[in-house]
């Protein structure tokens, strides 16, 4: 396998990619480096979402910019604008020490600002369709000296229609230009870009390691907030051989999820970037021998998690942007087995979840909670394959007399369903699940708030004191305070969303444990179910 030194790159830019913690090359980057650096055919690559596209051809362009004047030398088209800011942003992170402009230009937003920084001097432009077009008809953009033009996400500029755009973009820039078509996918739509717009081309298509991203099935759920819970039970549940990493965004999420996952007879651990060296190897080694198979963790405690074989990545809430998506996903599917990753998604973060797909494309599909009946008869196969192996494995010795003494009499459907019922308890009971209601439009926001509060019986905690203890502490009113529930290890209630802050604030972020958390459905609830 290459380094990026075997790629013939400069000193200071070896410098730049080390000081930004990209260790080797990807596959496309390994092809497609090389072939920019020392050659000025047109080109046309195609690899995964996620395998560094945009650094494959930031970097030979970077390269072989020059001395920066200020005049636009590459033009980098992308779908949409979050693409241009994030696109910007990976290419301006590895400019080398020098002063190049990277100015970033797209729709939705006021024209004189980008105008002033294009005028200013701009090296590199990345941008919407529309907006570039914009601007060239209004010469506050000038490509005369243009010697590279990036199509990136090629397949999504064409889903939404761009096709003329690109053509009206071309015929603004000089014939000698180099022209790059990137895309996660080559439909024959893109090819016949290629074909009609641009010169001889050379194709560099994806490499093996993106069949292993491709084993991963990308899937999000919609769920309400309150049965968010629930639902991560239900896909741990239906996986009877689930091994997994669950993100939250916060460090209190994870510790309050993990409690729930425990309470509800998960070997679920948390981690986050709070707990100490020593404790981080037990947990991971616990994690490693299995002891532990559902581990909870924020994107920071993850970083270290050098897991093989995890059956699933899910993500407890979408990540707030699209590298920490790819980032935590690429967990499950190692070493060339299947893995999934799920998101789920509330109706309040569906932005976050669009600004995903939009750089995950079509990889994602819609999913849904598994069904009770599913998990069930998940399970029962789950039984009666083990059941059967161990009638096919060593015969049963002092079991066989108890058997017959059992069968006198009774009828064997009985007593076997009976031994069932005392080695797997409630398994196969649907009462274990409380059911999960269809998504309503817009539900959410004058609901309370129920909390969840790290202190029980166990500790003292009455009704009177937790009362009193809320309005001292934070001035919040007894008759706000509703619904207390107080159980061994903790305690319940339910206050109005602005209260709940409130309470949060003052004991959720204190070092150490948290004491109060937003409780999940499937504990604590008072409602019937
Ligand atoms: P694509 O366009 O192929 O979907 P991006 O260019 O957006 O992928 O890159 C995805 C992420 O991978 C970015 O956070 C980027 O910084 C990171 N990345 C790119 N190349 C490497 C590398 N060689 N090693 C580690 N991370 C990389
Ligand atoms: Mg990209």
């Amino acid at each position: 396998m290459d380094t990026f030194r075997d790629l013939g790159l400069s000193e200071v830019m070896l410098k730049t990619i080390a000081g930004k913690g990209f260790g080797e090359p990807t596959a496309i980057q390994q092809a497609i480096i090389p072939f920019l650096m020392d050659s000025r055919r047109d080109v046309v690559a195609q690899a995964e979402t996620g395998t560094g596209k945009t650094a494959a051809f930031a970097i030979p362009i970077l390269e072989r910019l020059g001395n920066p004047d200020g005049r636009v030398k590459a033009l980098v088209l992308v779908p949409t604008r979050e693409l241009a800011i994030q696109v910007a942003g990976e290419i301006r992170s590895l400019c080398p020490g020098r002063r190049i402009q990277v100015v970033a230009v797209y729709g939705g937003q006021p024209f004189a600002p980008q105008r002033s920084a294009l005028k200013h001097g701009a090296d590199i432009v990345v941008g919407t369709t529309g907006r570039i077009l914009d601007h060239l008809e209004k010469r506050t953009l000038c490509l005369k000296d243009l010697t590279d033009l990036v199509l990136d996400e090629a397949d999504e500029m064409l889903d939404m229609g761009f096709v003329d755009d690109i053509a009206a973009i071309m015929a603004h820039t000089p014939g000698g230009r180099r022209t790059m078509l990137f895309s996660a996918t080559m439909p024959k739509e893109v090819l016949a870009i290629a074909r009609r717009h641009m010169g001889a081309y050379e194709t560099i298509a994806t490499g093996p390691e993106n069949h292993a991203r491709r084993l991963i099935d990308q899937v999000y759920v919609e769920v309400r907030e309150q049965d968010r819970f629930e639902a991560l039970c239900r896909i741990i549940d239906r996986e009877p051989g689930f091994y997994g990493l669950v993100f939250c965004r916060t460090r209190t999420e994870t510790v309050s999820v993990a409690d729930m996952l425990l309470e509800r007879g998960y070997a679920a651990e948390c981690i986050h970037g709070e707990i100490e060296q020593a404790e981080r190897e037990r947990i991971m080694k616990r994690l490693r021998s299995r002891q532990t198979t559902v581990m909870v963790a924020t994107d920071v405690a993850a970083r270290g998690i050098d897991v093989r074989d995890l059956t699933h990545v899910i993500n407890y809430d979408p990540p707030q942007d699209p590298d920490s998506y790819v980032h935590r996903i690429g967990r499950t599917g190692r070493a060339g087995r299947t893995g999934t990753a799920v998101t789920l998604v509330i109706p309040r973060e569906r932005r976050a979840l669009d600004l995903i797909r939009r750089t995950t494309g079509k990889a994602m599909r819609r999913g849904g909670v598994p069904a009770v009946a599913d998990i069930i008869a998940a399970r029962r196969a789950r039984i009666e394959e083990v059941i059967r192996q161990v009638m096919h494995g060593e015969d049963a010795g002092p079991y066989a007399l108890l058997a017959a003494s059992l069968l006198e009499g009774t009828e064997p459907a009985v007593v076997l369903a009976s031994c069932l019922r005392h080695a797997y308890g409630d398994e196969l009971d649907p009462k274990a699940y409380r059911e999960i209601r269809a998504l309503a439009p817009q539900a959410e926001s004058k609901q309370h708030t129920r909390l969840f509060v790290a202190r029980g019986r166990r500790h003292g905690m009455t009704h009177r004191n937790l009362l009193r203890f809320i309005r001292e502490h934070t001035g919040v009113k007894e008759r706000l305070v509703k619904d207390i529930e107080i159980r061994d290890d903790f305690a319940f209630l339910t206050v109005p969303p602005a209260e709940a802050a409130l309470i949060q604030k003052r004991f959720g972020r204190s070092g150490g444990r948290p004491l109060v958390g937003i409780a999940r459905p499937g504990q604590g609830r008072k409602m019937a179910g």
